[in-house]
């Protein structure tokens, strides 16, 4: 019998045999550079930890296990990931890529990825037609669904559709949903990237990346890439996320029906002008998403009636925090315009939507009672002083 996504963040089969480990229950951090030989020529199965280290390969499994992959990487960041995964490319290669993608790897294609001779196409990949970009040097399109910040959905099965008729890749940063809500590789995607330091991780306190796939030709890439490259995660990073990624179900579980509450909340807010959460079946994304995900996930991007208004709730907020990234226990809230998307060209986040009146929430896993009571606070205290200093 399959087992079930929250028993797979915990338990992997193989490992099951009580000797192993001692019985340990926590796997063990090996933590060691090198290890001995029993003879010449002979090998534990690990030699070096840059190449791997039972904790990396371990925790490495849960995710192949996970995104139902034939292998998972982790790396020491996300952007460590996709700077790797953007070795498969080389001069005169051209990348569909989507117009509204995570603020570092729009900095990682434009300024380091262009100057070994990469070629991109930046679109709106939920609504373009992205096959007619396609040309004889195309190998790859990138997306990520919902994206960051705009949360537009892209139908992942529509783009496996061309990325297969066409003979090139299609990889997806499924870091918004976690493997959790969401699995691109069944879909037909070929590579997917994940920032471990959001969901899998949890809890804001470790940085990590991966790279999931089904393809036996790419893992062997990416494995001979990760022994030359070197930024594979450390035992003790490994552990972290390990840890982390035990309680990802119930922890995705409770900040989708936290976000969901405060995104109707917003909604009702005469400050708010828009807000954006693939989840309110308003959103254009809905229908699709609920094909291919099993959630919509816990982020929320809404617009403020001004930009003032929006900078003062980012001054006032308390229990939440004001901070960059996503996806832990605690509720963060992002100012776009000069964090994630501050090296973003003006032009493009003009084009995206992103303006300075524009915030992003990651919606923890606190009592929502206390989440509703401090943004009431924030949101009325705000409003009274503004109109009492406009009335006076
Ligand atoms: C944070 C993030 C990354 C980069 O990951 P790091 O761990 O910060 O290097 C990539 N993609 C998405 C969607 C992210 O949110």
């Amino acid at each position: 019998m399959a087992r079930g996504i929250s028993t797979k963040c915990i338990h992997l089969e193989e490992d099951e045999q009580c000797s192993k480990n001692y019985g340990a229950i926590s796997y063990p951090i090996y933590q060691t550079a090198t290890y001995a030989h029993t003879g010449v020529g002979k090998s534990t199965g690990f030699d070096y930890s840059r190449l791997q280290n039972p904790t990396r390969e371990h925790l490495e499994k849960i995710v192949a296990n996970l995104e139902n992959g034939i292998d998972a990487l982790a790396f020491t960041t996300g952007m460590a990931a996709i700077t790797l995964l953007m070795e498969l490319f080389g001069p005169e290669d051209h990348l569909i890529v989507d117009a509204d993608l995570y603020g570092g790897s729009i900095r990682l294609f434009h300024n380091v990825s262009k100057k070994n001779g990469i070629t991109f196409s930046s679109i709106d990949c939920h609504k373009e037609d992205v096959a007619s970009y396609v040309n004889e040097h195309t190998k790859a399109i990138y997306i990520e669904t919902p994206t960051n910040p705009m949360m537009n959905v892209t139908d992942i099965r529509a783009m496996a559709k061309i990325s297969k008729e066409r003979g090139i890749l299609l990889i997806v940063d499924n870091t918004f949903l976690s493997p959790y809500f969401q699995n691109p590789l069944d879909a037909g995607a070929d590579i997917v990237v994940h920032s471990g330091t959001k969901y899998l991780g949890g809890h804001n306190d470790t940085l990590a990346g991966f790279l999931v796939t089904n393809r036996e030709d790419i893992r062997e890439k990416f494995r001979f890439l990760i022994k030359t490259t070197g930024a594979g995660l450390s035992p003790f990073d490994s552990w972290l996320i390990l840890r982390g990624m035990k309680t990802l179900g119930i922890r995705m579980e409770r900040a989708q029906q936290n976000a969901l509450e405060i995104a109707e909340w917003l909604v009702r807010q005469q400050s708010v002008t828009k807000v954006i959460y693939p989840g309110r079946k308003e959103h254009p994304g809905y229908e699709v998403m609920k094909k291919q995900s099993r959630g919509f996930g816990a982020m929320i991007t809404f617009q403020l009636e001004s930009r003032d208004f929006a900078l003062s709730i980012l001054e006032r907020v308390r229990m939440i925090k004001f901070a960059e990234s996503l996806g832990g226990v605690e509720t963060l809230i992002t100012y776009p315009v000069t964090q994630t998307h501050a090296d973003v060209p003006e032009e493009t986040r003009e084009k995206n939507n992103i303006t300075e009146s524009t915030l992003r929430m990651s919606v923890g896993i606190e009592d929502i009672k206390d989440l509703i009571h401090e943004l009431a606070e924030v949101f009325g205290e705000t409003e009274e002083e503004l109109y009492g200093r406009k009335e006076s």
